[in-house]
C-alpha cells in the first residue's frame, strides 16, 4: 500500500501530474526504453537522437525534443 505521506502528496496534485509522477517513479512510462522492454516497439532508442536509449533520465535532462 502507498504510504499516507505519498497519498497526501499525490492527492494534492492535478490528476495528470499525479499520473506522471507515479509513472516516473515506477518506471512504467511510455518511453521507448520501457516500451522496448515490453516488446511494444522495435528499438529502445530516442527518435530524435540516434543510438541513445530513451530513458527517464534522457527524457528529463538530455532530450532535445522535451527541452522546453
Ligand atoms: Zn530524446
Amino acid at each position: 500500500m502507498p504510504s499516507a505521506k505519498f497519498l497526501k502528496f499525490t492527492n494534492s496534485l492535478p490528476k495528470c501530474s499525479s499520473s506522471m509522477y507515479i509513472q516516473l517513479h515506477t518506471h512504467h512510462i511510455p518511453l521507448n526504453h520501457h516500451l522496448h522492454h515490453m516488446h511494444a516497439v522495435d528499438s529502445p532508442h530516442c527518435p530524435i537522437i540516434t543510438n541513445v536509449n530513451e530513458t527517464i533520465h534522457h527524457y528529463l535532462f538530455d532530450c532535445l525534443q522535451y527541452q522546453r
